[in-house]
């Protein structure tokens, strides 16, 4: 199988970038785990919305309209996109954390979740009534350990990433559903490196709840996504106090809406809303099968030239994972990561992530103490990305031709 070219042409696809050996050198994103590249549909459609753009939900004016109807509509396709039920809301926030964090508020009791989260998915539940499971070395073990977890304790919610933001393993989600359900309680799926990468369908996967980020799905920074069921967050506090969320408002108090409405107080951001379901509109086009196949043809390529250099090592949670999306992180022995990083960047044009990818807790249980390096990639990667890492790993080194 082979990606010799990006599925769909994205902005910045052809920059260019100083070489600080002289020169310049095509610029080779390997970090979309932290924020894909817009697509250039979603950048054209941007510049035809710019000159109608308004304020929502309150101009009588023919700007204010079109807006309006444009943030609507993000709202009912973004929902269809991810088979979202008749009872779901879908609730505009600023990134994944935040929506997280809007969830955390909305749950009326304790959640469970494993000890593989990023932060995001993290902090806001040790704020609240949170058991973490240890995860074990295989996802089977794993499962299990969650099913006896909720068999000893009853819990509201069940909460995990969809694809980990470290090693791109991706959960079985309709399986946790079906022992969340079993027990009692809901499924939250952090989809923030989920839904860049594959379709997700709440109905029938039994997702309760998911969320994700715009910036990490082909749009600009600004706009994110809560989905899922409304009772709880019809009743929960509203997110932010303002107008907007309300029906009416005395000295004595406010009625506040229910629906996305009561956690949407203030302007909201209609440009990355809008943007957003370009995006999402693009992905709904895609052959899934292709865009499978584009990103595991790459992960392969990539995972099998890392082992074979001296030294690196490509980390994995589960020993039984199937199915990892276009993420990979491994480390360099003896090398120190941000210097690795610095050279690809400095002699390559080479841009990937070196850090602890916010996720510390799933860093020690894989055994690494120091920072590490991430590579990712999606739509706009090709062949041509990945080779450009294996070669110039091979020449830092010293195995270059
Ligand atoms: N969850 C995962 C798995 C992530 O990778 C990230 C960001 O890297 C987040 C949550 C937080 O996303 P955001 O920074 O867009 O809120």
């Amino acid at each position: 199988m082979t990606s010799d070219c990006p599925l769909l042409p994205v902005i910045g696809g052809d920059l260019r970038v100083p070489l600080v050996t002289g020169g310049d050198a095509r610029y080779v994103n390997l970090d979309y785990a932290a924020s894909t590249p817009a697509l250039e549909s979603v950048a054209t459609h941007l510049n035809e919305v710019l000159p109608l753009y308004a304020s929502v939900h309150r101009g009588a004016g023919y700007a204010s309209q079109v807006s309006t109807a444009a943030y609507e509509h993000a709202r009912r396709l973004v929902g269809a996109f991810l088979g979202a039920r008749t009872d779901d809301a879908v609730i505009f926030t600023r990134n994944t954390t935040d929506s997280l964090k809007l969830l955390a508020s909305a749950v009326p009791g304790e959640t469970v979740l494993l000890d593989i989260e990023h932060h995001a998915n993290l902090l806001p539940w040790m704020e609240h009534a949170a058991r973490v499971v240890p995860a074990a070395g295989t996802l089977e073990e794993s499962l299990r350990l969650v099913d006896s977890e909720l068999a000893a304790r009853p819990a509201s919610l069940v909460t995990v990433t969809g694809a980990s933001n470290v090693t791109g393993e991706t959960l079985p989600l309709r399986r946790l559903a079906t022992i969340a359900h079993r027990h009692g309680a809901r499924l939250a799926v952090d989809g923030a490196q989920l839904v860049p990468h594959r379709r997700v369908d709440l109905a029938f996967d039994g997702v309760d709840y998911l969320a994700f980020s715009g910036h990490k799905t082909y749009a600009p920074f600004g706009a994110g996504v809560l989905v899922g069921r409304r009772d709880w967050l019809d009743v929960a506090p509203p997110y932010l106090r303002g107008g907007g969320a309300v029906t009416t408002v005395t000295l004595d108090g406010a009625d506040w809406r229910t629906g996305p409405a009561r956690h949407e107080a203030g302007s909201p951001n209609v440009l990355g809303v809008v943007a957003l379901a370009r995006a999402i509109r693009a992905l709904d086009e895609l052959d899934p099968g292709a865009w499978h196949d584009h990103e595991s043809a790459l992960r392969e390529r990539l995972v099998s030239g890392l082992e074979q250099l001296p030294g690196v090592r490509v980390h994995r949670l589960f020993s039984d994972s199937v199915d990892p999306v276009g993420v990979v992180s491994f480390t360099v022995e003896g090398a120190d990561s941000r210097l690795v990083a610095s050279y690809l960047s400095a002699e390559w044009g080479i841009g990937l992530r070196d850090g602890k990818f916010c996720a510390h807790p799933l860093l020690s249980r894989l055994g690494i103490a120091q920072p590490a390096l991430r590579a990712s990639f999606g739509l706009g990667s090709s062949d041509a990305d990945v080779e450009a890492l294996i070669a110039a790993l091979a020449a830092f080194l010293g195995e270059g031709p």
